[in-house]
């Protein structure tokens, strides 16, 4: 059973009914939702088939939206594109024709962009492609030099190197998005280019406004986020190294570094962690990986990732289906392996906040100690589901729960199964009797095996696990015979 999960982006690619299918059957387990690209009705269009696909297969698959936010972007070109050279003299012009630009001059949308930098900057254009020095500010326009040339065509992202843009994380198409994305009951909602835990708490009451419930994913993207990378990990529910624009600001050589301290801090603080962007980039064109790309996807499991993430791989890529295989088999055989760091929360039981936050961890220790087979967590939220999941143990957790919406959300933390199960017994040997038995049937145990079962006096109350269980499979008794003495 392969515990870390794959985030797959749709697209085209995945348009097709089959594709679709496929791809749900090696094994995606959240799609994400690009609200950067298209209409709502297509987006609602792609989720319903997603939801019909995996009912049908009998698999829980999460959607994730994930909002455009502030990327900054220069107008189009007269001709479509221009070639820049290394040297040429090139101006962003705040009063330039939106649509007219050409070898000298291009259009801004983003009118403050001339108040946010200075001579010296370096502007990335095109995600890194181009490069260019600010050589003057006469607002609205900005003066630079070429450093680093090639094809620039329309509408292409700016980054500043090292931050600095005062664009704020939440934009108007952001807010409506939200609430398309709680009417769409999106399970997981990703924030573009926030900065501070105040954009995560901005959009988090937004969304709760809109009456969704969807767990707050911050995308690392911004070299201030990483300045504040602490605050936002609190605030939100899970984050995403979104490496494309990420690499942008920091440098590429920073990345490797970051990306290990974002995973290694969000561990350390039990949130989620989803790697993003260009993990098997070459699966775009081409049926296999290069080889530093399965190292790329291995080392990001091994560092304690809960999640990896396609983009245009599975978006536009041709290869979906043998992508998904990929990743599949590369994680599968990563996690063989040890973490690379060790989970300092998992030793440390003085810092357990809550009961609940107690049983899931030491849950994890004993099962391990014991050479328990799997946990059954009777869970409402998955709080406890969550915490067990933080310490990367080899024991698969199962999520039992009647809850759909619970039943999505775990499908993003590493090492959790969902599987339906009404765990509102009055009897506490039948709750037993009954998560076996479902163990058994999707053959997760066997006689003999260990089993640790989790849930709170009041079953089917939220927040109440307090009690832990350990039985063997086959020593239960009758179920009949429990429920006539109940
Ligand atoms: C990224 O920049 O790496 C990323 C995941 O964001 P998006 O795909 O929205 O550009």
């Amino acid at each position: 059973m392969r515990g870390t999960k794959i985030v797959a982006t749709l697209g085209p690619s995945t348009d097709d009914p089959q594709v679709l299918n496929d791809i749900i059957a090696a094994g995606v387990n959240v799609v994400r939702v690009n609200f950067s690209h298209g209409a709502f009705e297509a987006h609602k269009a792609r989720v319903e088939q997603v939801r019909a696909a995996a009912a049908a297969s009998g698999a829980y698959v999460g959607v994730m939206g994930d909002l455009q936010g502030p990327k900054i972007r220069i107008d189009r070109f007269r001709d479509g594109k221009v070639l820049l050279n290394p040297g040429d003299a090139f101006t962003l012009d705040g009063d330039c024709d939106p649509t007219a630009g050409d070898r000298q001059r291009v259009g801004i949308a983003y009118k403050a962009l001339p108040e946010d930098v200075a001579v010296g900057d370096t502007l990335m254009l095109d995600d890194g492609h181009i490069v260019m020095t600010v050589e003057a500010v006469d607002s609205p326009r900005i003066h630079c030099r070429v450093t680093v040339g090639g094809y620039l065509s329309d509408s292409k992202g700016i980054n500043k190197q090292g931050g600095g843009l005062s664009a704020a994380a939440l934009t108007d198409k952001d807010r409506a998005d939200i609430r398309y994305a709680a009417e769409l009951g999106v399970d997981f909602l990703a924030i573009s280019f926030p900065k501070t835990a105040a954009d995560i708490e901005q959009a988090r009451a937004l969304m709760t406004a809109a009456g969704g419930q969807a767990g707050i994913v911050a995308k690392i993207e911004r070299t201030e986020a990483v300045n504040n990378i602490e605050a936002i990990i609190e605030a939100a529910d899970a984050v995403m190294i979104a490496r494309g624009d990420l690499s942008v600001e920091i440098g590429d050589a920073e990345l490797p570094g970051v990306q290990k301290m974002i995973c290694r801090t969000a561990r350390s603080m039990d949130k989620a962690i989803i790697t993003a962007t260009q993990m098997m980039q070459s699966m775009v064109d081409n049926p296999m990986p290069t080889r530093a790309e399965v190292l790329d996807v291995a080392n990001a499991v091994m560092d304690g990732t809960d999640a990896v993430m396609l983009s245009a791989e599975t978006a536009v890529g041709d290869y979906p289906v043998q992508t998904i295989q990929a990743m599949d088999r590369v994680c599968s055989a990563a996690e063989k392996h040890p973490p690379s760091f060790r989970l300092i929360k998992q030793d440390n039981p003085t810092e357990y906040r809550r009961v609940d936050e107690a049983i899931a961890k030491t849950a994890i220790r004993m099962a391990e100690k014991l050479g328990v087979k799997a946990i059954a967590a009777l869970t409402e939220s998955g709080a406890t589901v969550q915490w067990m999941s933080r310490t990367l143990s080899s024991v698969p957790i199962y999520a039992m729960t009647r809850h759909q919406n619970t039943l999505r959300r775990m499908t993003l933390y590493r090492g959790v199964q969902s599987v339906l199960l009404d765990q509102r017994f009055s009897e506490h040997a039948l709750a037993n009797i009954r998560a076996i038995e479902t163990l058994r049937r999707i053959g997760a145990v066997d006689d003999n095996d260990l089993v640790i079962i989790t849930k709170g006096d009041f079953l089917g109350e939220h927040g109440g696990t307090n009690a832990m269980k350990i039985v063997r499979v086959g020593y239960l008794p009758n179920p009949r015979q429990v429920q006539v003495d109940a």
